[in-house]
């Protein structure tokens, strides 16, 4: 059963919104994409001209899930610092699962917490200034620098 639908975000660039009432813990997609290195991944992105930051998801090796390499619908999730859905890392692949029940037509958020160990320069740290402007808000998507 399909359970998200991509449309236009009032947060930024287009969304990943329920299609139906989702239940706390539920599974809801995958993140699917290429994997491969941050520094190649951000490389790509830069030639290509793409704000393909929102497009990659960070693994705990240090690797990326490149979404916009045959990645689905979970490339479009937005950030929020008090997300719906949280992230599950298993044996290298990523699914998305809803913290709480959400409602359809809710759009859904995770937690970027993008970590890497190469060194981020300015440019790189003002691509992820987060937007979601809730109280908790840590003004960044990116994990603290380990
Ligand atoms: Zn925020």
């Amino acid at each position: 059963m399909r359970r998200v639908i991509v449309r236009r975000s009032s947060v930024h660039g287009k969304g990943v919104f329920a299609m139906h009432a989702l239940a706390a813990g539920e599974r809801v997609l995958e993140y699917k994409g290429e994997i491969t290195s941050w520094r190649t991944a951000v490389r790509r992105h830069r030639r290509e001209g793409v704000e393909g930051h929102t497009f990659l998801f960070g693994l705990s090796d240090g690797t990326v899930i490149d979404g916009s390499r045959g990645g689905n619908s979970a490339r479009w999730l937005n950030h929020a610092c008090a997300p719906n859905c949280e992230t599950v890392e298993e044996e290298g692949r990523i699914f998305i699962h809803a913290l709480r029940p959400v409602e359809p037509g809710e759009e859904l958020f995770i937690e970027y917490l993008l970590a890497t160990d190469d060194p981020l320069d300015e440019d790189i740290r003002a691509q992820y200034a987060c937007r979601c402007a809730t109280a908790d808000c840590r003004q960044s998507m990116l994990a603290a620098a380990a």
